[in-house]
């Protein structure tokens, strides 16, 4: 079997363009936290997907929710009721400050859906939408423009209208930047992508505050941090504040194309029909996973063990910047969402590290510049959490010699 990664490689470098810089694996299998590639070397994964397998890769009682619909219906478009997209939207609602949900197939669609419900709600004269410094919205040119990394619209523009950036943390820029025209502010409560950054929740308090004040819209782009992932089903339970519109894709189908925008009736009552629409959003399949991952992940003590193994991690991580302060500053974020965060002379050796665990079989990234992220499945074990810390040490303790 030698040589099939490199042959599949060199088979879809021809035909699929290159907006990827993936590794040189071919991954044909997957069980729990463990991935297989073409020539049968495994891999603790501990990016689940980016924080889309929550439950695991295969979990059997997504596949067997997949296997059993795929029987039974796989699509009517959204001219007809199918039932799994009324029992995921029953489930959402029932665990979250939402009334009424849309469902998408992805987390750009989410926040397309959730920026054209901001402006109708608002009002043809009020169509400004500020987001924060670092943060990710997707790759739509909507969602591009609301992104606040320069590097994900450079080429691309003139970017839709409408859209500003306020420095991440500083609430008198912020407010200042608030004009009659705007009709939303839009944050991640943590930023994933831009770094595992979790915001003060102070700030995030005064963001909720300066909405209240001028009569904004709060939009809480959980599409990372949501179904689980921070130890509550969302972000926003831990923070004291609740949002009006909240977007969650990624995790919600274990990797089933499934995205979802939710809000209070009101609001929702803006979109009549006609105003908005999928093909396949909340697809029968993808719902019917959705319903499977979300019973499961409400389950008694799931969320709890989410919380208390994000802790023995964070733990090990601190340990490490002790052991390597030269490379190490410290370990961020909630749950399972974790940062391992590198400092300066640590930054430049960041792709390297995330190259030799990947040597090792270990699947992290580096994010935001700034950090080595873990975004493992929700099920990793305590003894899958110490292979990983393991890798880490003997990696960093490589660039000691
Ligand atoms: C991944 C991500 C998106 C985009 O989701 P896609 O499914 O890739 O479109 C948007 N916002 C956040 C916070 C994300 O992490």
């Amino acid at each position: 079997m030698s040589g099939e990664n490199a042959g599949w490689a060199e088979r879809g470098d021809k035909v699929l363009i290159g907006t990827y810089a993936r590794y040189p694996a071919a991954m044909v299998k997957g069980e729990g936290c463990i991935l297989t590639d073409a020539e049968g070397r495994e891999y603790l994964d501990c990016l689940a997907g980016i924080a889309v397998c929550s439950l695991g890769h295969c979990h059997p009682a997504v596949t067997e929710a997949v296997c059993r619909q795929a029987k039974e219906l796989v699509h009517v478009s959204n001219l007809y009721y199918t039932c799994p997209q009324t029992e995921l939207a029953e489930l959402l609602t029932r665990n979250s400050f939402a009334d009424q949900v849309f469902m998408a197939n992805s987390g750009a669609e989410a926040n397309e859906a959730a920026i054209k419900l901001a402006r109708i709600c608002a009002g043809p004269e009020r169509y400004g939408i500020i987001s924060l410094t670092g943060s990710f919205h997707g790759r739509t040119l909507a969602t591009v423009a609301a992104t606040g990394q320069p590097k994900f619209w450079e080429g691309f523009e003139p970017m839709p209208e409408g859209f500003s950036h306020a420095p991440f943390g500083n609430l008198d820029v912020l407010e200042a930047m608030i004009t009659d025209q705007t009709c939303a502010i839009l944050c991640e409560p943590l930023q994933g992508e831009g770094g595992v950054r979790p915001l003060d929740v102070e700030y995030l308090q005064g963001v909720a505050g300066l909405c209240k004040k001028h009569n904004l819209l709060l939009l809480f782009d959980e599409i990372q941090t949501g179904i689980g992932r921070t130890g509550s089903l969302f972000a926003y339970e831990q923070l004291g504040i609740v949002p009006d519109i909240m977007t969650v894709a990624k995790a919600l189908g274990n990797g089933l194309p499934i995205g979802a925008m939710l809000t209070r009736k009101e609001l929702a009552a803006s979109l009549v029909p006609g105003t908005h629409g999928s093909t396949f959003g909340g697809n029968p399949v993808a719902a019917a996973a959705a319903v499977a991952t979300l019973n499961i992940i409400l389950g008694d003590g799931f969320l709890a063990s989410v919380k208390e193994k994000g802790e023995y991690l964070q733990a090990g991580l601190e340990k490490l910047a002790l052991r390597f302060p030269a490379l190490v500053a410290g370990g961020r974020g909630m749950g399972l969402i974790r940062g391992l965060v590198l400092t300066e002379k640590g930054v430049e050796k960041g792709a390297d590290m995330v190259n030799k665990l990947f040597g090792k079989g270990v699947l992290i990234n580096f994010a935001g510049n700034a950090v080595l992220r873990f975004l493992p499945p929700l099920i990793i074990t305590k003894s899958e959490i110490r292979q990983l810390l393991a890798a880490l040490e003997e990696v960093l303790a490589a660039y000691e010699v």
